[in-house]
């Protein structure tokens, strides 16, 4: 007999940016019956909660826009926040996507019981789903450093993604502790409107120059005209970020080295003091942190107002930052550009497989899934953007659609009734693990450094591959890798 097809109901957690595109792309391909529950009461994710000064995208912006609604009006090069998070609210309401969202409710548990997930929220909405795709993010939960006194401040505080606009900043003293991403948006934006800048480095990053020009009428005008002149400018920028991509995975590769020429040659250039330009200059290989792209980073760190603290942080005082060597950096504002706790994603879902298997249980050690997507025995349940996947200077949007192109396609399986659950297999899913634990061995983020790419046995939590063999992995699962049932 010929398998049946089946309606499914499908239920996404999270409204950012991955969340949004798997429910639009499942009603392109006829699963209508789509909830999505978003904890916030906005859609947007990471570029809702990151509202500090200067935050921008550090991947161009007609690289970091949907495949299927590239936008001709983007301002700058690399634009910034609010006009990233007004991008993602039209394409949700132009999709209807905004019509789907649950608001204000927060998943807590989502249990497969009998074929099927049941869930409940925040507000005892219980529901159930054929199957599940999370999307809760991978820099979501913001990491709070454990420095001693930190209560005791007297000024204000507040970690970078969860900027207090309340607080007065212009002709104040500002502290910001980290040198990633954020830390030097911040630095850059707001040297200029205080009285005095500190930035608190624990390591020096490597700074790619990355010049943020806006776009003239006349561009703008070109992209509406003629949108081929959009897509011919996306591929250019894919071409070069994949081969960045690619390049990181081999720490020897010539394209690395150039990178790490550019970086050298940006600090030589524009740091005229010998002496701050050895406290910024890194001691590992470029790339093996997060790489920075800024256009104005050295220029605005050597600001008269502006100090490069590298003596390590020994406490936080109410008035401000003592440093080891005995000085008090007094503050009214300090910025925890901390970053991330990147091995939460599902959790803290209390997210329960078959026979009542935890997750919790099952990630005790450290997060992993099959090819980044799914776990064995929680069938029926995608992650996009899971842990060990590509991650770094490159656009999380095409990583999420080829992930959500490859998810549908184990949905059709169920769907068409060729099974009713579908999961990886163990073996496939430890076959892979130890494949990637091996081929970690020759990335730069295994060439010394601190990251937080790398999890607690110092292995990169990221995909150690070319990101072209990643398109290819992901352009049809290969089913001995999964169980159906
Ligand atoms: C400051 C910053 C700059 C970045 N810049 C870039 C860049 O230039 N290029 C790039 O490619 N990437 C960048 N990223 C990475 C960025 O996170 C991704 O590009 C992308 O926005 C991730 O989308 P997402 O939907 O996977 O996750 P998120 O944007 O984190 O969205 C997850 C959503 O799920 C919701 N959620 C979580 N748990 C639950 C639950 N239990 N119930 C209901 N809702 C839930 C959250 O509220 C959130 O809305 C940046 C990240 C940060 C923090």
């Amino acid at each position: 007999m010929a398998p049946m097809s089946r309606d499914l109901r499908a239920v996404v957690i999270g409204a950012g940016m991955a969340g949004i595109l798997a429910a639009i792309r499942l009603r392109e391909t006829g699963i209508d019956d789509v909830t999505v529950y978003e904890k916030a009461n906005r859609v947007g994710g990471t570029w809702r909660e990151n509202t500090y000064p200067g935050i921008a995208c550090d991947v161009p912006s007609h690289l970091y826009s949907y495949s299927f609604a590239l936008n001709p009006d983007w301002s700058h090069t690399f634009s910034d926040g609010e006009e990233i998070q007004a991008y993602f609210e039209r394409v949700a309401q132009e999709h209807g996507v905004d019509q789907l969202i649950c608001f204000g409710e927060e998943v807590t548990r989502a249990a497969f019981v009998d074929g099927r997930w049941e869930l409940e929220t925040s507000r005892g909405r219980q529901d159930h789903a054929d199957i599940v795709i999370a999307a809760t993010g991978v820099l979501h939960h913001p990491r709070v450093a454990d420095i001693p006194g930190l209560d005791s401040f007297t000024g204000a505080t507040f970690h970078s993604a969860r900027w207090n606009h309340e607080v007065p900043l212009d002709g104040r003293r500002v502290g910001v502790i980290g040198t990633g991403s954020s830390a030097i948006q911040i630095t850059s934006a707001l040297v200029d409107r205080v009285e005095r800048f500190c930035l608190f480095q624990r390591t020096a990053q490597w700074v790619i120059q990355a010049p943020n020009p806006e776009y003239s009428e006349d561009d703008r005008r070109r992209f509406h005209d003629e949108p081929e002149s959009v897509t011919a400018l996306r591929d250019a920028l894919s071409a070069s970020f994949s081969m960045f991509a690619n390049s990181v995975v081999d720490a020897q590769s010539p394209e690395l080295a150039a990178i790490a020429a550019a970086c050298e040659q940006n600090l030589e250039e524009h740091v005229k003091d010998p002496g701050l330009r050895e406290r910024l200059r890194p001691t590992y290989q470029a790339g093996c942190k997060r790489l920075i792209m800024s256009p104005d980073f050295y220029e605005a760190i050597q600001k008269p107002n502006a100090a490069l603290v590298t003596e390590a942080i020994e406490r936080i005082e109410p008035e401000g930052v003592r440093t080891v060597d005995g000085t008090l950096h007094e503050l009214d504002v300090l910025v925890l550009a901390t970053g991330f706790q990147v091995d939460r994603f599902l959790r803290p879902i209390d997210v329960i497989g078959r026979e009542g298997m935890s997750l919790d249980d099952v990630w005790a050690k450290r997060p992993t899934a099959y090819l980044s997507i799914s776990i064995p025995e929680f069938p029926n349940l995608f992650m996009l953007n899971g842990p060990n996947g590509p991650v770094g200077n490159f656009s999380l949007i095409e990583v999420a659609e080829l992930q959500v192109d490859y998810v549908l396609q184990l949905i059709d399986r169920i769907r068409s009734g060729a099974c009713r659950e579908i999961s990886p297999s163990q073996e496939a899913t430890d076959a892979h693990e130890a494949e990637r634990v091996e081929q970690a061995q020759n990335t730069v983020w295994m060439t010394g450094c601190r990251s937080w790419y790398l999890d607690d046995r110092g292995v990169p939590a990221v995909w150690p591959w070319t990101f072209d063999h990643f398109r290819e992995v992901m352009a049809e699962p290969d089913l001995g890798a999964y169980v159906e049932v």
